[in-house]
């Protein structure tokens, strides 16, 4: 990390490190959407950083096959999102291991303060931070996270080889995730609430043709179930006929959905009632010199395209903001 530990003043109350902490552009979140920003911003010549809690990629990291961006028919979640990387450090991108803790937007500049109690002063700041996996909130759940429960096929899928796991949820992650886990399973039970999938023809269709999965329609899980050596069964209900039974199982895999992760979004931006940041089509939100790209903001479709798309806007626009704001505050 280029800096230097030297606080030189205070400023509503976050300390301000010194010059060379100073950026044109910091980027929060290192998945497609702010890698993309980040390889623009540098193309447009800005000081730029780019803080990622975890490794770059994001959710694509959990991903084992994309198959929908454009010149790969297939790779793995992990080596596009080394891609993405490499792609944003040729051409210099800071890219730092850390965690922001808070924006705090301002008239002349933006202040970024980092957990270890850094502060980073910016004229425009990018907040990628996308979703995280919803959750079904029932009995066992949260007890037995790791324990046979879990949110990542392609994270834990390998400990479930030749047993049998349920999946719950019907829309593209439950399918895919489904597809995935039939690789190493011995039998993948998909639970859905309906009598239709929500994922694209293409999964739906594999999923129908893919011999170990069984789709388990009209049924909710109320239950996880779980003995000394972790889970062993789902309390399951059929929505129709109000039929409860237990079935057997050594894991189960939720993709229920995403919520966004809109913590570190300031007050004053504006949400919609799902907690998505609501841009307009430049990913302004409504402070200026901050914008919302990727999962995290209001859109039709979330795809690791769009996610890209947006992260090119965002930094083209931020860039012409930055230039405005150097004309003005030298
Ligand atoms: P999603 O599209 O919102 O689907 C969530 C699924 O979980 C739906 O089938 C929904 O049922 C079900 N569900 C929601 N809450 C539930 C609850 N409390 N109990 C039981 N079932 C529940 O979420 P996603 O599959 O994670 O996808 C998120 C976004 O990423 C989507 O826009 C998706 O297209 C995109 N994505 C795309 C790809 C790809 O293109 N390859 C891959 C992954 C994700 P209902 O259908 O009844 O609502």
């Amino acid at each position: 990390m280029k800096t230097t530990k030297k606080r030189t003043r205070i400023e509503w109350g976050f300390y301000i490190m010194a010059e060379n902490q100073f950026y044109d552009l910091v980027i929060i979140g290192g998945g497609p959407a702010g890698l993309t920003a980040g390889i623009y911003a540098m193309r447009a010549a800005l000081k730029t950083v780019l803080i990622e809690k975890a490794v770059p990629g994001g959710q694509m990291v959990m991903s084992d096959e994309v198959e929908n961006y454009p010149g790969f028919e297939h790779i793995s979640g992990i080596e596009l999102s080394q891609k993405f990387a490499e792609h944003a450090q040729t051409y210099g991108l800071e890219i730092i291991t850390n965690e922001i803790v808070q924006i705090r937007p301002g008239q002349k500049h933006h202040l970024v303060k980092l957990i270890n109690g850094d502060v980073y002063k910016t004229h425009a700041v990018i907040i990628a931070t996308g979703g995280s996996p919803k959750t079904l909130a029932i009995p066992g759940e949260n007890d037995f996270y790791g324990k046979g429960v879990s949110y990542c096929g392609v994270c834990d899928g390998f400990f479930f080889r030749n047993k049998t796991v349920v999946v719950i949820g019907g829309g593209d992650s439950a399918a895919e995730e489904a597809l995935y886990l039939a690789k190493l399973a011995k039998k993948v039970y998909m639970v859905h609430r309906r009598d239709e999938l929500r994922a694209g023809m293409i999964l739906q269709d594999r999923v129908k043709s893919e011999a170990k999965i069984e789709v388990l329609w009209h049924t909710i899980c109320t239950a996880i179930l779980a003995g000394s050596d972790g889970v062993n069964a789902v309390a399951l209900k059929n929505v129709q006929d109000d039929k409860q039974w237990e079935l057997p199982t050594d894991g189960v895999f939720i993709f229920i959905g995403f919520l966004p992760n809109n913590k570190l979004v300031p007050k004053g931006v504006k949400l919609n009632a799902e907690g998505y940041v609501i841009t307009n089509e430049k990913c302004e939100t409504s402070i200026p010199g901050i914008y919302a790209i990727g999962d995290l903001r209001e859109k039709y479709a979330r795809q690791i395209v769009v996610s890209a798309s947006d992260g090119c806007i965002a930094a083209l626009v931020a860039a012409h903001y930055v230039e405005s704001r150097k004309a003005t505050y030298v």
